[in-house]
This record gives structure tokens, sequence and C-alpha cells, in this order.
């Protein structure tokens, strides 16, 4: 197989699966004060300073969760409700308003949605983006002024469906000037782009996307951001979610950020082979269209459209010749969905239904590359030699 959607899911790389390994070996649990409960706290928290180090946290500010959709859900009902606490407590700090980029993540998307449902006197705003796919800066300076009250941005670090990177530090700015949190969906940046913690005030990780385990990421807290616990019990990992540790899987996790600290020859490697395969792709079929092409992307997403051949398509044939790729969002994949990120971006229905997604990573090699772009070649010219078979209507 040619595995190229590593933004869905990427391989567990050997050291993960070397760490796991360990720990799936040690019987404590961490909250045990014998030596077996220390040996297990160790694996614990070594996974933690190392998450940490990837982004320039301290290590007490990782919480680690179930994957990154419970990390969002920690983050945005976490700091509307723990604003209330605060509240409560004299400093007149409630979070009244919430500005989500028009492409985050579906899990962003709709817990921002039941927040607001849920919670009365919390407004929410979808903030507009450019052509490319780059959040409007200027349209947020201008809703950060307008209204009262204190907000919680978020946007993401880089895209998952166009790789397109956001520019995290003028947000930043624009938060900060306004008195605004920041929340970071860092799970298709990390590893691929540098990412700096101290932006934000609320980051979150997924192992799976950077060769760790699935059903394993964190949420990073800045000191003294609102926080309401979501899951109660034990009092594990401060109190700010309860529940034993998920031993191995923290220690993939881990062991995948350790290992992605030093990966700049990896990096280079991913750009090399996202390079070759979009100029091989346009060589070949020049009416190829790039989504996000004039913005800066991550080293190693593609999204693309051969206009008049469905993802659907496209996909059925790449899936016959051993090579996979996504349509749209993934992780709600086996349905294609119309992709909201290119409806944000202003894409047309009709190539929307063509977009298609490469994402390489560290188990790719040119011979993945050049299967890809040799399957799409074949499939074009039988499309275009019997139109009906392949185009869409
Ligand atoms: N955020 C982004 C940008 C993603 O791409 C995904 C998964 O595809 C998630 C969040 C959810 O991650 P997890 O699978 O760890 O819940």
């Amino acid at each position: 197989m040619h595995y190229c959607d590593h933004n869905a899911t990427s391989p567990l790389r050997p050291e993960s699966l070397a760490a796991m390994t360990h720990a799936l070996g040690v019987c404590g649990n961490p909250s045990s004060v014998h030596a077996n409960g220390r040996a297990a706290r160790a694996v614990v928290d070594e996974a933690r300073e190392r998450v940490a180090a990837l982004v320039g946290a301290k290590a007490d500010q990782v919480i680690f969760t179930s994957g990154a959709t419970e990390a969002v859900f920690l983050a945005l009902r976490g700091a509307v409700e723990g604003s209330l606490d605060e509240r409560e407590a004299g400093t007149a700090s409630r979070i009244t308003r919430l500005f989500i980029s028009g492409i985050e993540h579906a899990c962003v998307q709709a817990t921002a949605r039941r927040v607001a449902e849920d919670l009365p006197g919390l407004r929410l705003t979808h903030l507009l983006v450019t052509a490319d796919g780059v959040v409007d800066t200027e349209a947020l300076r201008v809703a950060l002024r307008e209204g009262k009250g204190r907000t919680l941005v978020a946007v993401m670090a880089a895209n998952n469906e166009t790789g397109v990177i956001q520019p995290l530090a003028e947000v930043s700015r624009l938060a900060r000037e306004a008195g605004a949190l920041l929340l970071v969906d860092a799970v298709p940046a990390a590893g691929k782009t540098a990412l700096d913690f101290s932006l934000c005030d609320y980051m979150v990780l997924s192992a799976h996307k950077m060769g760790g385990p699935q059903g394993v990421g964190a949420l990073i807290v800045a000191d003294g951001a609102p926080l309401r616990p979501q899951i109660l019990g034990g009092g594990q990992q401060k109190g700010l979610r309860a529940g034993t540790e998920n031993l191995a899987g923290i220690a993939g996790f881990g062991a995948a950020a350790h290992t992605l600290l030093g990966a700049d020859g990896e990096r280079a490697r991913l750009v090399h082979l996202t390079e070759r395969f979009e100029a091989a792709l346009k060589k070949a079929l020049p009416d190829t269209v790039i989504f996000g092409a004039a913005a800066e992307r991550l080293c190693s997403t593609s999204n693309f459209a051969i206009p008049g051949i469905t993802a659907e398509s496209a996909l059925i044939a790449l899936d016959l010749d051993g090579v996979c790729m996504s349509a749209g969002a993934t992780c709600s994949s086996g349905r294609i969905a119309p992709s909201h990120v290119l409806a944000a971006m202003g894409v047309a229905p009709e190539l929307s239904q063509a977009a298609l997604r490469a994402s390489f990573g560290w188990s790719n090699t040119n011979e993945d590359v050049q299967a890809a772009v040799e399957s799409l070649v074949k499939l074009a010219e039988r499309s275009r030699r019997s139109p009906q078979t392949d185009r869409a209507a």
C-alpha cells in the first residue's frame, strides 16, 4: 500500500511502539505510592516533559486526554465555565463571546455551537478566511474591537485539509491587546512546523497525527487561564481530568513528540515529497487546482482537484491501485460531505466535489508519490477518453 493519508492518522512510529511495549510491561497505577506506582508515574512524567518540550510549554501545563476532540471540549467548555468561577471570585472576567475561525475542525465547530446553546449570554461568531484559506486578521481586529465582554478566540495553527498555516503571531497579538483568550488547535501542525505555546492560552494536540497511538491527546493550559474540569472522579492530573492515565498511549505520545523535536531532516524530506507530488501532477495534468497554493502551507499536505473528476471516483481508482488518500475532512470519513473549509474559501461546489487530499509523513518515500501521481494520471486519461464514466455531472 502507498499510504498518503497522514492527516487522517499517521502510522505508529517505531519509537512509539517501543515506548508503548515498555509501558505495557509496567504494572502500576501512576497514583499508587508503592514502587510499581512510582514506575508508572515516571512513564507519565517523562511523556509530559516530552510533549511540553515540543511546543515550548512547561510539563505541569500538560493535561493528557483521550484525544484532541476531548481536549477541545475541555478547553472550550472548561474555559467558559471556568470564567464563571472567576466571576464568582470577583474578577468580572466572564467569557461572553466565542470567535471561531470558519475553517476549524468539526470538533471545535460542534463543541462551540453546543457550548453557546447551553450557556445563556454566550455569543458565537465565525471568523472569515481569505480565498487562500488564511484567517482574515483585519476582520478579527474589527470584531474584537466591536461589542463588549471577554472573548475566547479559536484559530488553528494550520488547517488539516489545505495545510495552510495561520498567522498565529498576529492573531495572538490582537487577542492579547483585546484581553481575549486564545485556543490553538495544533493537531495538524505539530511536528510539521514550529509551535510556540507562549502565543496562546490553550493548545490542543493529538498523538495519532504525529506517529503516536490513536486515542490519546493533550490540552496544554497557560498558568492562570480559566478551566473548569469536565471529567470528575479520582482527582488525577491535579483534578483537571480525572481517570487513570492511559499509560501505554501516553508513553507512545511522548516518544513521538521526542522524535519530532529533532526531526528537521524529516521535515525537509516531506517538503521534497510534497513539491515533487504537486509538480508531477501539474506537469501531467496542467488544469489541476491546488487549494491554498499562494499561502504558506505545511510541508506535508496537498489539497487539490482535477476538474471534472469527482473525489469519490478518484478515491475508488486510487484504492484499486493501492493508494490511500482522502476527500474533504477525514474524521468523518466513509461519508464524503462537502468541505466547509473549501466553502469558507469561496471554492465553487463543483470544484469542491473534486477535492482530494494527499498528506505525507514519516513513512513515505518517492515510490509512494510516484504511485499516487501515476494512478491519478491514469484515471484522468481514462476519464477524458470516456467522460461519462468518471466525470462529475
Ligand atoms: N483537530 C484537527 C485539526 C483534526 O484534524 C482532528 C482529527 O482529524 C482533531 C482535531 C480530532 O483529533 P482526535 O482524533 O485526536 O480526536
